[in-house]
């Protein structure tokens, strides 16, 4: 994680503890949620390119699955730690239940820089983390997917590691696969997309015309680039793009399909022709409509919280802001629609992937896009709906929602034995 020095699981945790709390739940029940239910860590030995052996660390956190088998990504990243993964399985669980779909909440990563892999070296690790979880993985147990530095073909090697020591083809042990291999039309896109939708109707429920509208968006990975590719195409005013190595920023707007060209031609948004340079902390404080924060956790924190200008904030990363720092937002009237909101829509095509392979179907990009976008708009109305009436914002009604339905479940499943 980076920002600031932040524990993400304490973190979580004190946002549960105000819901709880809120709610009025049984400290028996708080003590279930608070507590993973399963944690996994593996040792991973791989032998590099020229010959040396390292040894990597692989985690798997299930955190809970009262309404359903663990759901949730995996990503490589130098600076996963175990604290993070529990965090960010957490808070699948919310976002399963918030957005209604039968699954709990499970995360995985590794510990590595993707950058500094081979393709080959990316793939023995790969293959080797999923034999090391693969007792404890499977269509009915849990499904992983995507997270950050993981891609489709991440999960056609998980699936095949997997099907090979089954015996037989397993396409939905993961979600998130090569369309070829059983993967979900519109599911690459799925998280942007969702993202966009909840943009355009925090917009609707707050009067706010999509027209010209300013936009900024923090990260140009999976996220943000499908984010501000649906909103200009909303029409929107995409006015500044970041990746980790700085932003940028027009004033006219950018077109993100041209930035995307640049970005895979030089290896960044930096130097986008007719473009001022910023660096990634202006880029969060540019004045704008709605700010898209669509990278790593802990973005916006107690030193910057109190610099952001945007009216709106819809959080496409999981966990870009700190509890402090959404205190500070609040108190400055900065509106915001919560990450186990407004980056639902890619956990929610995992889950028509899903669907679609244990029934052995391929359904159309239109019928998915169409579930998508019904299933969100009425996942927003019934957290803006709860929102009025429990009096709290949008985090506090989304993570009500999301924790009192966990809760239901733990209790009609009662305690065994
Ligand atoms: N990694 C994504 C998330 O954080 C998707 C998870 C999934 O599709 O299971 O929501």
């Amino acid at each position: 994680m980076s920002g600031e020095n932040i524990n993400p699981y304490d973190d979580i945790c004190s946002q549960l503890k105000i819901c709880t709390t809120q709610l009025g739940m049984n400290p028996g029940i708080h003590e279930i949620l608070i507590s993973p239910k399963v944690i996994h860590t593996v040792s991973l030995p791989l032998e590099m390119d020229n010959g040396e052996i390292k040894v990597f660390t692989g985690y798997r956190v299930q955190h809970n699955d009262a309404r359903g088998p663990y759901k949730g990504g995996i990503r490589y990243h130098h600076e996963v730690s175990m604290d993070e993964v529990k965090a960010l399985a957490m808070a699948m669980t919310w976002k399963c239940a918030v957005i209604n779909i039968p699954y709990g909440g499970a995360k995985g990563g590794i510990v590595c820089d993707t950058k500094e892999l081979s393709i080959g070296e990316k793939e023995h690790l790969t293959r080797r983390y999923t034999a090391a979880i693969s007792q404890f993985i499977g269509p009915y147990r849990d499904v992983p997917a995507p997270d950050m530095y993981t891609d489709a073909q991440t999960m056609a090697w998980i699936m095949d590691t997997y099907s090979v020591m089954q015996g037989y083809s397993v396409p939905e042990v993961v979600t998130g696969k090569p369309i070829e291999l059983g993967g979900s039309e519109g599911r690459t896109e799925a998280t942007g997309r969702g993202t966009a939708i909840c943009l355009r109707e925090c917009a609707r429920s707050l009067n706010m015309t999509l027209k010209d509208a300013t936009v900024v968006v923090q990260g140009f990975g999976n996220v943000g680039v499908h984010a501000a590719m649906t909103l200009s195409s909303m029409g929107c005013r995409i006015i500044g793009l970041s990746d980790s190595r700085g932003g940028i920023f027009n004033t006219e707007g950018l077109d993100p399909s041209k930035v995307l060209g640049h970005k895979i031609e030089t290896g960044s948004v930096l130097g986008y022709p007719g473009s001022e340079e910023l660096t990634n902390e202006e880029t969060l404080e540019l004045e704008c409509d709605f700010l898209v924060p669509a990278a790593l956790g802990h973005q916006i924190h107690e030193k910057n919280a109190g610099n952001i200008k945007a009216r709106v904030i819809v959080e496409g990363a999981n966990g870009p802001t700190t509890t402090e720092a959404d205190e500070i937002l609040s108190r400055n009237g900065v509106f915001l629609v919560p990450d186990i909101l407004a980056n639902s829509g890619g956990v929610m095509v995992s889950y028509l992937e899903w669907v679609q392979n244990i029934n052995r179907q391929h359904w159309s990009l239109t019928d998915v896009n169409q579930q998508l976008e019904s299933k969100l708009v009425t996942a927003y109305k019934n957290v803006w709906d709860m929102k009025e009436k429990m009096d709290l914002n949008m985090r506090g009604a989304a993570l009500s929602m999301g924790v009192s339905r966990v809760a239901n479940a733990i209790q009609q499943l009662g305690l065994f034995p």
